[in-house]
């Protein structure tokens, strides 16, 4: 008998298990794959961008639940190690003798290596002889505190407590699964209705010839005219639409609008405000190029994006850019600064990095990440409906739930 099992050995589980094995407690640790940490292995290019210098709870972090912020204050608050979060992710993996440095507020493993950062917690687990099984797929959790039984095919383990550290359904290669939402739903807990986030976002208009293009670019995420957010950096034309971390940072609000049946749309600024008016005073003074239209466009953006501007626009690129209009050359120069996209989708689990959605938070303890439905047990990380932008957020909601399991478990021993 255990005195918890622990679902799911990613960067959540294995910091619980951590927690737990340090405090003393008899601690089983099950994943389905064949190996434990397999996310964390491929996490920030698998360089592991394991936490941000600059984490706002309202700009940084998504969900359906309108206590959110609450909730991640107290969830990732810790009475033991009164620090940020960043901070509290930084001590812990130096606890496991990982350094770290930051790069533009994103902090990583000095290794630069993932693979650091998953051998440390394994050597970890194994000092303080936490059970491994590993290639074991959890299908059902029968009984109640303190006896769980706990089931796989032919196989059933018993734990006084137990914790749902089974991840979201994002990038299956990797392990995302259905499966911690089934085992959480077949415990009462209710699921937030779950989709990718941070992923690209399929458009109507056809984009096949800009594909492959990439491009700095500022994005405005809009719901009928009204500006939802917005965020910048490069953005990468596929054939199915637009991906690129600026993307993938307003994939979560898009999500939530297509959810709610409406189209969404993406204005892209692929020229800054000073070019744009820099053009326009060239174009009204008659100081432009004796090139093409292509060519004198291609001084400012990709070649490509140049020719589709024209298409778009009904205008023959190969003409020269002195021989037309202002008003065309303006229109043209107008499309670069704002061309709007519309959106049918976003791109499947499978190219998401993470899940938006998922156990209702207002069903979970913050303090312990204890449920309120089911006594001695506890679910953490991104199982929970809580999702974060790219930068570290979602590796230290993670982490510091987990840990914040591993050491209400003990707490709940000891006082019993
Ligand atoms: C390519 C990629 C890059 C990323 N980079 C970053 C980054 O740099 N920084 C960042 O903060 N976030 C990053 N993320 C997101 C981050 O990796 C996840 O949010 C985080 O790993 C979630 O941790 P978790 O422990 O909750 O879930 P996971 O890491 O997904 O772990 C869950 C584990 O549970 C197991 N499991 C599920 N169900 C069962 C079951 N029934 N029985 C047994 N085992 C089960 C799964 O096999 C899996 O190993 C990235 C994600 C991806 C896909």
């Amino acid at each position: 008998m255990y005195d918890l099992c622990i679902i799911g050995g990613g960067a959540s589980g294995l910091s619980c298990a951590i927690q737990a094995g340090r405090l003393g407690l008899k601690v089983l640790l099950i994943d389905k794959n064949n190996k434990l940490g397999k996310k964390l292995y491929a996490t920030g290019n698998g360089k592991c961008n394991l936490t941000n210098s600059n984490i706002s709870y309202e700009k940084h972090y998504y969900s359906s639940s309108n206590n959110s912020c609450i909730f991640l204050t107290k969830a990732l608050e810790n009475a033991y190690n009164p620090k940020e979060p960043n901070q509290q992710i930084i001590d812990f993996v130096d606890s496991l003798g990982i350094n770290t440095f930051e790069d533009n507020n994103y902090i990583y493993p000095s290794s630069a290596q993932a693979s650091s950062v998953v051998w440390a917690m394994l050597d970890e687990l194994k000092h303080y002889n936490v059970d491994i099984l590993s290639n074991t797929e959890i299908t059902s959790i029968e009984g109640k505190y303190p006896f769980f039984i706990i089931k796989a095919e032919n196989k059933a383990y018993k734990a006084s407590q137990m914790v749902l550290s089974c991840g979201g359904a994002a990038y299956k290669s990797l392990g995302g699964t259905y499966s911690g939402y089934n085992l959480a739903k077949s415990m009462g807990h209710n699921v937030v209705s779950v989709r990718p986030a941070l992923c690209g976002l399929c458009v109507i208009e056809d984009v096949t010839d800009i594909a492959g293009v990439r491009a700095n670019a500022n994005i405005c995420l809009l719901n009928n005219n009204e500006i939802i957010c917005s965020s910048k950096g490069e953005l990468q034309l596929t054939k199915q639409g637009l991906s690129g971390i600026c993307i993938f940072e307003i994939s979560s609000w898009a999500g939530k609008l297509i959810n709610q049946g409406i189209t969404p749309q993406v204005n892209v600024s692929f020229i800054d405000d000073d070019t744009y008016n820099q053009l326009i005073d060239k174009i009204k003074s008659n100081n432009i190029s004796h090139r093409t239209i292509i060519g004198f466009l291609n001084g400012y953006v990709n070649d490509k994006l140049a020719q589709y501007v024209c298409s778009i626009n009904n205008v023959d690129g190969k003409k020269k850019a002195m021989e037309i209009s202002q008003e065309v050359l303006i229109s043209l120069i107008s499309s670069l600064h704002g061309m709007m996209f519309n959106v049918s989708e976003l791109y499947d689990m499978e190219q998401a990095q993470v899940t938006a959605g998922g156990v209702n938070i207002d069903e979970i303890n913050p303090i312990t990440m204890e449920s309120k439905l089911v006594n001695g047990l506890y679910i953490t990380g991104e199982l929970l409906d809580i999702d974060g932008i790219c930068g570290g957020y979602n590796l230290t909601f993670a982490m510091l739930t987990g840990i914040k399991a591993g050491k209400s478990i003990y707490d709940k021993i000891k006082s019993n």
